[in-house]
């Protein structure tokens, strides 16, 4: 974690773990343990990839707070996001740092499978209101879409290590985090994070393929929302814009295979011609 989020941020108070009869829970330099012993979320891979049975995920998830809850705590539950959020993301770290890159993608796009968008990931303010239970995983994927569009790792690491750095034991705003990010990365976010913490909607690709070209637009977005995606046109990586109005991509030769990355967290659906 270290690598990924900073120096530990409760130093003088040490790292326990300590057994408990139920599953875990974070505290403050003291982390309850309840996993059984076994790797996995209690012997189960939450991704379906195989990547999660080779951590134990209370030990990785619940240290992963001292950071993210710990550190950095939501001063409202509605953005308890902050929390899930990061976590559920800092388990793809783990594995990018034992296994490397691919290891990583591939268990937080497996994670995908868990989310609902039954309701958006910040809550109701002053209410006492957490927002849906999909801010762990849409949370992490969020996150992981960010990192391509940074694309820059050292850049990403000295985001989240800046957070931590920034905002050490505060208690903080998702506005404040979304502020930080944008400004850090130099990208204007301000749609990306309307349109995936406050409304339930997954941008859909919609695209046609005629010969040379390829047609596409976004559809399910909020006014504005314009995120570059990568896709591979024929095998070979290409970035594209896509905004709610419909844009051609002239390629060299016949587009025969189109392929949208998985690493963005986005919905893509060829249609016949628009
Ligand atoms: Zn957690």
């Amino acid at each position: 974690m270290k690598y990924w989020f900073g120096p530990y941020p409760f130093y003088e108070d040490s790292f326990k773990l300590v057994e408990a009869p139920y599953l875990g829970m974070e505290h403050q330099s003291s982390v309850t343990y309840g996993n059984k012993y076994k790797n996995g979320y209690l012997g189960r891979d939450l991704s379906g990839t195989g990547w999660g049975l080779e951590f134990d995920f209370i030990i990785i998830h619940e240290a992963g707070h001292e950071w993210f809850a710990n550190n950095i705590t939501n001063k409202d539950v509605a953005d308890m996001w902050i929390h899930e959020g990061f976590t559920a993301y800092s388990e793809n770290l783990y594995l990018n740092y034992h296994f490397g890159e691919k290891a990583a993608s591939e268990y937080v796009i497996g994670t995908k499978r868990s989310i609902q968008n039954d309701t958006p990931l910040i809550g109701t303010y002053n209410r006492n209101n957490r927002g849906s239970n999909d801010m762990y995983y849409k949370g992490a994927n969020i996150l992981h879409t960010l990192r391509q569009l940074i694309a820059d790792d050292q850049k990403w690491r000295a985001i989240l290590q800046g957070l931590n750095k920034d905002f050490y034991h505060q208690t903080v705003t998702s506005h404040q985090v979304e502020t930080y990010i944008s400004e850090k990365s130099g990208i204007h976010l301000t749609q990306f994070w309307e349109q995936y913490l406050r409304t339930t909607m997954i941008p859909n690709l919609q695209y046609t393929l005629q010969e040379n070209q390829l047609r596409y637009r976004y559809i399910d977005i909020i006014k504005g929302f314009d995120m570059p995606v990568q896709v591979k046109i024929n095998g070979v990586l290409n970035w594209i814009q896509p905004t709610g109005a419909w844009k051609t991509l002239e390629n060299n030769g016949k587009i025969k295979t189109l392929d949208v990355q998985q690493d963005f967290l986005i919905n893509s659906s060829l249609i016949e011609k628009q």
